[in-house]
């Protein structure tokens, strides 16, 4: 479908245009497994990413645990545009404590759907808050949005930032 209208578009145009245009019908295949790509978060539960890898003795605690620049890129619900750049994620421990290198994981599949930039962070804070069991989850997102960047205000140095939690760390403000 995008592959008919922007023949129909460039082809009206210029002769430069109608080249152009010839020169992406071939490509349906690549283009479809890119957007298959930047959306394949989809596929998977974010939860059974969140592997516990210690268990929490009775009484004992644990301070918080926080993984910042974690790279992402989403796609806005909105316009069909990508956005990207970068998490900030913590968690206060209840019970267990999880593999860090699991919550990039939870980013990425988050991440890889179409979404607003504001559910992102709350779908983030929810799901490590319920996937690890802990006392309280928090994240700050900062993102350019190529609908914002590239198309209606063109706010090409507009940074986005956004952030959410949950339980002992609800209305957190530290960076
Ligand atoms: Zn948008």
């Amino acid at each position: 479908m995008l592959l008919s209208w922007f023949g129909e578009v460039f082809g009206r145009e210029s002769d430069d245009h109608a080249i152009l245009a010839d020169g992406i019908k071939e490509d349906p295949e690549r283009i479809s497994r890119a957007y298959r790509d930047l959306l394949s978060g989809g596929s998977t539960d974010p939860l059974t990413l969140l592997k516990p890898v210690k268990q929490l003795a009775e009484g004992e605690s644990h301070g918080l645990v926080q993984v910042g620049d974690i790279p992402f890129v989403s796609m806005c619900a909105h316009h069909f545009l990508p956005f990207f750049g970068t998490a900030t994620v913590a968690y206060h421990p209840r019970s267990v404590i999880i593999g860090i290198g699991k919550i990039p994981r939870m980013v990425d599949c988050l991440a890889r759907r179409f979404q607003l930039q504001e559910t992102l962070t709350e779908l983030i804070v929810d799901t490590l808050f319920r996937g690890a069991d802990a006392e309280g989850a928090w994240a700050r997102l900062s993102a350019q949005h190529l609908c914002m960047s590239h198309r209606g205000p063109t706010a090409v140095t507009a940074v986005t930032t956004t952030s959410h939690g949950l339980g002992v760390l609800a209305g957190r403000t530290a960076p």
